[in-house]
């Protein structure tokens, strides 16, 4: 069994606890406007077998002590969802550490995945239906599957918001966000990533056209205000 990998990031920080090996897999079905990574979209990178990504992974294993460890991330994780069973059952074994980087958008088995997973980093899209399928172009429904199964599983979540100027910016935002984020039963973690424009060369060299082309980004310090007055003021857990 093979997996389509774009690339692999042997010492990340950002995502999840510790040091961790994050591996991105390719292709995802959704396409969202902010989208830094349009080179995932496609089922197109290397060709890993289990036992050598495992191999990758083992080498880094002395580096995640207490509180690394792997983090399926892409693209979409969830897609190659065969592959990513059979690695974490790998993993298991060696005793090491699974995170999850996704939107929860994938072709099911949702259980079975996170039956092996310790953590859920959960990409929200946008908090309500209509806004949901603007910014995807995906019904919201497929990740309400997936939500439900991370209940059942009772595994911790880590909630990720991109904040887009003028589409998440707002107290309306905030108050709708605090709504859908009672969805979720066990969240540990909540962060708000500011929009930038770091991707954008990637759709140029791609040739796809930049939906937010025109759109600013969004200012580090205004969205850490704007996370305090929601953690303060409208979250509720
Ligand atoms: S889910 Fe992630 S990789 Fe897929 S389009 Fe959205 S931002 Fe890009």
């Amino acid at each position: 069994m093979n997996a389509v990998v774009d690339s692999i990031e042997s010492f990340g920080l950002l995502d999840g606890p510790g040091i961790r090996t994050v591996i991105f897999f390719s292709s995802c079905s959704l396409r969202c406007l902010y989208c830094h990574n349009p080179e995932m979209w496609e089922k197109k990178g290397t060709i890993f077998t289990k036992e050598q990504l495992l191999e990758r992974i083992l080498r880094n294993k002395p580096y995640f002590k207490k509180n690394g460890g792997v983090t399926l991330s892409g693209g979409e994780p969830l897609l190659q969802i065969d592959f990513i069973i059979s690695l974490c059952k790998e993993l298991k074994k060696e005793g090491i550490s699974i995170a999850i980087d996704t939107c929860g958008v994938g072709i099911g088995r949702y259980e079975e995945i996170l039956s092996y997973v310790d953590l859920v980093l959960f990409d929200v899209k946008y908090a309500d239906a209509a806004g949901y399928q603007k910014l995807t172009g995906k019904s919201i429904l497929e990740s309400e599957k997936f939500i439900d199964a991370l209940n059942k599983s009772k595994k911790p979540v880590w909630i990720r918001q991109v904040i887009v100027p003028g589409l998440m910016d707002s107290l309306d935002y905030l108050e709708k966000l605090s709504a859908y984020l009672k969805k979720f039963q066990k969240i540990e973690k909540i962060e708000f990533l500011p929009f930038h424009h770091l991707g954008f060369s990637k759709y140029e060299k791609l040739g796809i056209e930049n939906p937010l082309v025109d759109t600013l980004e969004m200012n580090v310090s205004s969205c850490e205000e704007l996370y305090q007055e929601f953690i303060n003021h409208y979250y509720k857990k």
